[in-house]
């Protein structure tokens, strides 16, 4: 049961007492996945590709950690502050097979350079927007070629963006960030380490945030809108939406308290739970994540950032092999003359393009014949 101590600002938060089903302890929850998609893909199992992105210190390998339960970070070594600041272009990839009640997902989680180490980050920036495309473009180039039974999606489906607590909302560092991504990828916005805020600055520092995001036009993940009338999940749904940005405590230690033993950690005044909802909205965020939203997550990034993405090459091969076709054919007005063809530099650097737009129109070819068939 909750108690609420809204007019009581002195209470401590931790403790107010609330009675967490024990299957949230346990599990990750992702044993429901097979209600959310079709039967045939339950035995190939899930795959879901997360990445998380802020400033460094927020807590991201920590939290990332809480959320699956496992143990990712556990060889990664700490760097010193002057590795870090040469590392901030690196951008590493965890997988790991979970399996819940028989179903299995591959979680792969995509960490990137924590921004503010270096002095200028359009470097970290531009490699995090660099690996987004990179994966669109692998994916593009398999779909479009021969293999297509066996491609290998590994698209990003979501960005957790980490906000800092300590800042009066969003950053200059944190509009732009995002307004990088948000044509790319699903952007779920978070506020870190919410055990340093009063329920109060919670509640007006995720207002202050949802209110700049509007004013800067920053398109983040929209939870799907519901048509029926089922007031159930449309309570659900306005919950979500008041959650943004969803509040998070992350820790890697079993803290045990009054005979239970948690997910927490310890203050000398008390103890913080990672999955008490009193505490943060890390249990909604999971929920989200793993229970309720990963197939629209992953809908969205097919139907929209992917969409775009392959729309864009599809024009840009159009147009240089159009060009392409018409200086060729004006080449061939002018000169008649081979001699002018005289080292074998030019020769190859000819030939190699000619194999390039020989591809593409092969490629093009190939997307008009599945559209064609209705792919
Ligand atoms: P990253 O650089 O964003 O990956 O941050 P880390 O996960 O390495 O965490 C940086 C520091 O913040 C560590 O000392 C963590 O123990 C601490 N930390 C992580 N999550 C939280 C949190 O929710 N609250 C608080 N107070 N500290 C946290």
């Amino acid at each position: 049961s909750t108690h609420h101590h809204d007019g009581n600002p002195q209470k401590t938060f931790w403790e107010i007492e609330i009675e967490i089903p024990d299957q949230d302890k346990e599990y990750v929850g992702f044993a429901t996945l097979p209600n959310q998609v079709h039967r045939k893909s339950v035995k190939k199992g899930f795959a879901f590709t997360l990445m998380v992105a802020g400033e460094s210190g927020l807590g991201k390998s920590t939290l990332v950690n809480s959320l699956f339960l496992t143990d990712l970070y556990k060889d990664r070594k700490m760097l010193n502050a002057e590795e870090r600041i040469s590392q901030t272009v690196e951008i590493t990839k965890h997988t790991v097979a979970i399996e819940e009640k028989g179903v299995k997902l591959k979680l792969t989680i995509v960490d990137t350079p924590g921004f503010g180490d270096a002095v200028n980050n359009t470097e970290s920036w531009r490699a995090v927007v660099d690996y987004i495309d990179q994966q669109f473009e692998q994916y593009f180039r398999d779909e479009s070629g021969l293999n297509r039974k066996n491609i290998q999606d590994n698209r990003v489906h979501c960005c957790l963006y980490f906000i800092s607590p300590f800042g009066h909302g969003l950053r200059p560092m944190d509009v732009e960030f995002m307004k990088m991504l948000h044509e790319k990828v699903n952007i779920v916005p978070v506020l870190a380490k919410a055990d340093s805020l009063t329920p109060l600055e919670v509640r007006k520092i995720k207002m202050k945030i949802r209110e700049e995001i509007e004013r800067f036009d920053i398109n983040i993940y929209q939870f799907p809108e519901c048509d029926s009338d089922d007031e159930e999940f449309k309570l659900q749904h306005q919950e979500l939406k008041d959650s943004v940005p969803f509040t998070v405590i992350g820790s890697n230690v079993q803290v045990e308290s009054q005979g239970r033993r948690f997910r927490g950690r310890q203050y000398p005044w008390g103890v913080v739970e990672v999955e008490n909802p009193v505490h943060s909205d890390f249990l909604k965020l999971r929920n989200m994540l793993v229970r309720t939203h990963m197939q629209d997550l992953k809908d969205v990034t097919r139907e929209t950032h992917y969409e775009n993405y392959r729309a864009q090459c599809i024009q840009n091969m159009t147009r240089m092999v159009v060009k392409e076709r018409k200086r060729r054919s004006e080449d061939k007005l002018t000169s008649s003359d081979d001699h002018i063809r005289l080292y074998s530099a030019t020769e190859r650097l000819i030939w190699e393009k000619d194999e390039e737009l020989r591809r593409m129109q092969e490629v093009l070819e190939r997307i008009q014949e599945q559209m064609h068939h209705g792919h």
